[in-house]
């Protein structure tokens, strides 16, 4: 098992309301990132106007399209098998046409259409504006390509369809790209500088989010607290900012505090930190508004000072502890999850027991946890050897997941007894008699569904927990209603 917790969303097709004046049928697949379902949305609603409807079926689609990862090998290759069924399916429906879009076409660019001949289109994650213009290319019989990356781009004028959506809670992206530079990291170069969107367009589109019934959003960005609005332009020409830009720069803290306080009912979560930009500001911004949610996503990749310089994460460990150490002091309830890799080049038993004892430390509730996949491009594969043996790098992550489970179970035995406001998502997977929600905390809790509703908060007393599921039965509703 590569991952503690699975992403069962992984390949969803899209669906939304039908617009009858369309005629052609869309099938768009994602895979990878948050990110990479949010411009999926943004993607519909452009060919939305260009008169398609989607499909769940892609037998029926005249496009197929696929939004591609890159960030493990392993991505790569589930779509490219996923490409060999697509090809199978054109050869029933020749007139289907296939577009690859996202990070995987941005890395791979032109070559695609010679490497994978069913290909009629490849879009990078910054030229999707220019979709309509590429669909007629292919219409015409021609191929297209796009993968051009912007300064500027944040399709904050694209009102995003919600695709697939239980009406409750919503992606709202606010930065793109990431100007880090982890060594092992193939982002920076698949969707460019970090650029962040104008906060009155997020606040535009939150409050159109709540008067259409939704009650959680989650605030999207490879780095959301790197977010720094100046009046648009890439996070690294800021120094170039003129006096009043840089006096009127809006934070990720202040954002945080306009959205929180735009809509006191609304549920706010983030996604994802990073330890070198998660700022003080930000936890007591937290602190003081109910309505941001008490969890923070903050991976930390090693507990090794070496690798982590290896890495080129800025911070030490030292460091990440005072982090921490600043998040339980300033919020005690909250949530802390992580992203961990295991045999990054050079690591040694001593790195990696590192790694073990800072879990140890930090007893995090739960965590996505891989094994060190080479990508093209990236520095680490440019100067280093790949020099930790495979079977290593499954051993190390297997005793990184066995902690981390753990860990999970000691986090959700502390919500026994308690009484936690759940928001209702939908029916639990297991029981059609029970519904499934998640507290401030993130954890999923289920419990009989009595005459409670979808979207609806309700207080749950927890009676019982596994290593990643709370228990319990609801009491009344919770005062946010
Ligand atoms: N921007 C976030 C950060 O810097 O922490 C998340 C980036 S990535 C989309 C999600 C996770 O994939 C990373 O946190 C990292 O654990 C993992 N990852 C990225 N590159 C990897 C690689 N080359 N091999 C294995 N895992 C990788």
């Amino acid at each position: 098992m590569e991952k503690i917790i699975d992403e069962n969303q992984q390949g969803n097709s899209l669906v939304l309301e039908q617009n009858k004046n369309n005629n052609r049928k869309l099938y768009i697949e994602s895979y990878g990132c948050q990110m990479n379902f949010a411009d999926s949305e943004i993607v519909a609603s452009i060919l939305a106007k260009e008169g398609f409807n989607t499909t769940q079926s892609m037998e029926d689609a005249d496009l197929v399209l696929v939004n591609t990862c890159s960030i493990r090998d392993k991505a790569e290759q589930t779509i490219r098998k996923r490409l060999e069924k697509f090809n199978a399916v054109k050869r029933i429906n020749p007139k289907m046409k296939v577009g690859v879009l996202g990070c995987m076409a941005e890395r791979l660019k032109d070559k695609f259409l010679e490497e994978e001949k069913i290909v009629d289109m490849v879009v990078g994650p910054d030229a999707y504006k220019d979709l309509p213009n590429l669909v007629q290319e292919i219409d015409e019989g021609r191929e297209a390509v796009n993968v051009l990356l912007s300064k500027e781009e944040t399709y904050g004028d694209i009102a995003p369809v919600r695709l697939n959506s239980n009406g409750v809670s919503a992606f709202v992206s606010i930065t793109r790209g990431c100007d880090n530079m982890c060594t092992f990291c193939v982002v920076p170069f698949t969707r460019g500088r970090e650029r962040s969107r104008d906060p009155q367009s997020i606040l535009g589109e939150v409050n159109d989010l709540w008067s259409r019934g939704f009650k959680e959003i989650i605030l999207l960005g490879q780095n959301v607290d790197s977010y720094l609005w100046y009046g648009g332009g890439l996070k690294k020409d800021f120094d170039k900012a003129t006096d009043i830009q840089k006096a009127t720069a809006v934070s990720f803290a202040n954002l945080l505090e306009l959205v929180a306080e735009a809509q006191p009912k609304l549920r706010i979560r983030f996604s994802t930190s990073n330890p070198q930009d998660l700022t003080v500001d930000v936890i007591h911004t937290m602190a003081a508004h109910k309505n941001i949610c008490n969890h923070i996503h903050l991976p930390v990749q090693s507990g090794s000072d070496s690798i982590l310089k290896a890495m080129n994460r800025l911070h030490t460990r030292a460091e990440y502890f005072e982090l921490i150490d600043n998040i339980r002091k300033i919020l005690p309830q909250c949530a802390i999850s992580q992203d961990m890799i295991t045999g990054f080049p050079t690591e040694t038993e001593e790195d990696h027991q590192q790694t073990l004892s800072l879990m140890e430390y930090v007893k995090y509730d739960f965590g996505f946890m891989f094994a060190y996949s080479e990508r093209p491009g990236t520095l680490a594969e440019r100067k280093m050897e790949d020099d930790v043996p495979e079977e290593v790098k499954k051993r190390r992550l297997t005793e990184i997941i066995n902690l981390q489970r753990k860990h999970s179970h000691y986090r959700t035995q502390q919500h026994l007894g308690k009484t936690e406001e759940v928001l209702i998502e939908g029916s639990s997977k297991k029981s059609d008699e029970h519904w499934m929600g998640r507290n401030s905390q993130n954890t999923v809790v289920v419990f009989p569904k009595e005459h409670y509703q979808v979207g609806e908060f309700v207080n749950v007393k927890i009676l019982d927990c596994t290593t990643a599921t709370l228990i319990g039965e609801a009491i009344g509703y919770s005062d946010n209603n």
